[in-house]
């Protein structure tokens, strides 16, 4: 892991505990070159199920995308960054819980609204009211790019 101060190869754990649904590992380290101290979450499984998008093409599952995504419905909402993590670790937990090597984009999009609805009501309808009529965390991205330059 390296130290996101100073780039160093060599930092320490020096507290480790399950978070969310236990299935992922957040860690508190400490950089040997620096004396920073960071926190990571780790995720200890990977096995995400393959998304069909709505035109049947089969994409795997982007981790990264559903984070921004989140993050944006959540810009300027008081939720804290670690809130936003235990969202997305629920959200990648119920789908990896269902059992299926492919699930439907649209899925997706239904887990994180229900996350939404639960922790910020302005994000819910945020993502709501530009979800209707597309299935995909990008295109949503895109949607919600266009709202808050329209906004200001
Ligand atoms: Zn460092």
């Amino acid at each position: 892991m390296h130290c996101p101060f100073c780039a160093a190869d060599d930092t320490k754990v020096i507290d480790s505990r399950l978070v969310a649904e236990g299935d992922s590992v957040r860690r508190r380290r400490e950089c040997q070159t620096c004396g920073e101290r960071f926190t990571t979450f780790e995720t200890a499984e990977l096995v995400m199920p393959r998304i069909v998008k709505r035109d049947g093409k089969r994409e795997p599952f982007n981790e990264e995308k559903l984070k921004k995504g989140l993050e944006k419905a959540l810009e300027k909402r008081p939720v804290s960054v670690e809130e936003q993590e235990a969202a997305l670790n629920r959200i990648m937990h119920r789908l990896r819980s269902t059992g299926e090597r492919e699930l439907p984009s649209g899925r997706v999009g239904e887990e994180v609204m229900n996350e939404l609805r639960q922790i910020d009501g302005v994000a819910y309808v945020r993502f709501a009211s530009v979800y209707r009529d597309f299935q995909d965390v990008s295109e949503f991205q895109a949607e919600i790019q266009k709202l808050t330059t329209e906004d200001g």
